[in-house]
């Protein structure tokens, strides 16, 4: 029997789905128990020239809509998103095993706020008027860019293809949108949604694949975007491949996040963004905080704390469960990147303060793991894990503590909690980070901008800064005078 998440065909393409099974095979496996809940091809280059022909086509009628007929249609998305979001969330959960019990609350409901708040937007985007010398002046047409493409991580696939999606739509751009080839599901439902919500044919399209269909896509004279959430090593070669055609890029990638936390924080809720920081999502969040600096007066109080807390709440088993708080890692692959990151931990020589152990059943499941004592050059302080892995390290003042924080190449997001107003504010505008926070972690609401600095990225997604990144100005001078040529 059919399993219930497979859907109708691998891709979306021009408001219907679309199968060629040329393609490769992508085996969908629910990562709870590891088995094949779905088949899907990757998109041959006829499928992927389909998707961007059908974009293209789209592009140029989207973009004469006013902006309140492009926010309506968001806006109806929205609301379907909401209606189905039960449904959603158990497809989020198929596809990447996080428990339904955050599934129902984070993903659909974080796309549908995208699609609201840009849909609100759509109707304000406006350019301005500039007044000049002598009567003349001149004005500013904001304008879509055209055909963008988006190329999503795995960890919140619904959410990933509404945040690209909502802003490159509202602008007047279609898409075309990759997701990863480990969780390809979701997106696909976005799309149909879009559709139902009256977005013409052709306005929002997936295909699937692998990293080569990305970077076809990348490539294709017919984008004039893409916007990227990956890790750092795929950033680096997407941005290289978007500069030699001189596309626009968002670059959403990984991080280190520094998460320092003073002796005077309330250590209650340090314990509680210390989790938010690392555990939600099974670890697999970019902007996660995992190297916790704790101020040596508080320690060992703070490790005795969490622990406690990760020891009597963690409850794993059946994602579907909605008294289950923590699922599996989202494959195999990444299960044993965290095993040799665990291993590696303890070979450094830090201390083991909780978990480690792998759960003897089906899937790809691993407890939350805390260390203590770990120094800044040890590997597991310095490399993205994507993992339930938190990483604790002593420090005695804030000028130590914030170099330290600051001495990585990643600039994603950072966080502390102390009860010191003005060190709060001292030590964010220290941070070299996009997205920072003051005695909270890891809330990424829409009408606020995310993304990351240094190697962590290029640009932001939500926010009216969004806006900026789906759309360019063109400027017009209008002379009011004759021409005074010198000759
Ligand atoms: P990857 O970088 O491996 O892949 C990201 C996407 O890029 C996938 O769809 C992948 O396809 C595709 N891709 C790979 N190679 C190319 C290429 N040469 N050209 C075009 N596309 C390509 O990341 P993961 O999927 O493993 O996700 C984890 C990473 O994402 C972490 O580093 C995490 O920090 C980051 N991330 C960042 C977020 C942010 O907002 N800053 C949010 C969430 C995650 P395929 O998978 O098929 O190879």
């Amino acid at each position: 029997m059919t399993h219930p998440a497979q859907p109708k065909a691998s891709h979306y393409i021009n408001g219907e789905y679309v199968e060629d099974t040329s393609g490769a095979e992508i085996p969908v496996i629910y990562p709870a128990t590891g088995e094949v809940i779905a088949t899907l091809h990757a998109a041959t280059p006829a499928i992927v020239d389909q998707a961007l022909d059908a974009a293209k086509n789209a592009q140029k009628e989207w973009a004469a809509m006013s902006g309140t007929e492009r926010g309506r249609v968001l806006r109806r998305a929205a609301d379907i998103m909401r209606e189905r979001n039960h449904d959603l969330s158990v497809l989020e959960t198929y596809d990447t095993g996080k428990p339904y019990q955050e599934t129902s609350e984070v993903d659909a409901t974080s796309g549908a706020d995208a699609l609201e708040y840009f849909g609100g937007l759509a109707g304000s985007l406006t350019g301005e008027h500039i007044p000049l010398a002598g009567g003349d002046f001149a004005y500013t047409i904001r304008e879509a860019l055209g055909v963008c493409v988006g190329i999503g991580a795995w960890n919140y696939p619904t959410q990933i293809a509404c945040w690209k999606g909502a802003p490159a739509l509202a602008c007047g751009n279609t898409m075309v949108f990759k997701p990863s080839e480990s969780t390809p599901l979701c997106a696909l439902k976005v799309a149909e949604i879009m559709v139902e919500a009256g977005a013409p044919k052709g306005v929002y399209n997936v295909v699937q694949g692998y990293g080569e269909v990305g970077a076809k896509l990348v490539t294709d004279p017919r984008v004039a975007k893409v916007s990227l959430t990956g890790s750092v090593p795929t950033g680096k070669k997407v941005y290289a491949a978007a500069a030699a055609e001189m596309k626009h890029v968002t670059m959403e990638l990984g991080g280190k996040s520094p998460l320092i936390i003073f002796d005077d924080a309330d250590l209650e809720n340090a314990v509680s963004g210390a989790i938010l920081a690392n555990f939600y999502s099974t670890g697999q969040v970019c902007s996660n905080g995992t190297r916790v600096f704790v101020q040596k007066g508080i320690k060992e109080a703070f490790l005795a704390r969490l622990k406690e807390r990760l020891d009597a709440g963690i409850k794993m088993g059946d994602p579907m469960d909605p008294e289950v708080n923590f699922g599996p890692m989202v494959n195999e692959n990444q299960l044993n990147i965290v095993k040799k990151y665990v291993a590696l931990g303890q070979e450094e020589g830090a201390r083991l303060v909780t978990g480690g152990g792998y759960p003897e059943k089906d899937g790809f499941w691993v407890e939350p793991v805390v260390f203590a004592d770990v120094q800044d050059d040890m590997t597991i302080a310095r490399e993205e894990i994507f993992g339930p892995v938190m990483s604790v390290l002593d420090f005695d003042t804030e000028e130590e503590v914030l170099a330290r924080a600051n001495a990585t190449e990643f600039g994603l997001a950072a966080g502390v909690f102390t009860a010191d107003l003005t060190r709060g504010h001292r030590i964010a505008a220290g941070f070299e980070a996009g997205t920072c926070y003051i005695n909270t972690y890891n809330l990424a609401p829409v009408e606020a901008p995310f993304g990351g600095s240094k190697a962590s990225g290029v640009g932001r997604e939500n926010s009216k800064l969004a806006i900026n990144h789906y759309s360019e100005m063109k400027m017009v001078y209008v002379s009011m005078n004759d021409v005074e040529a010198p000759f």
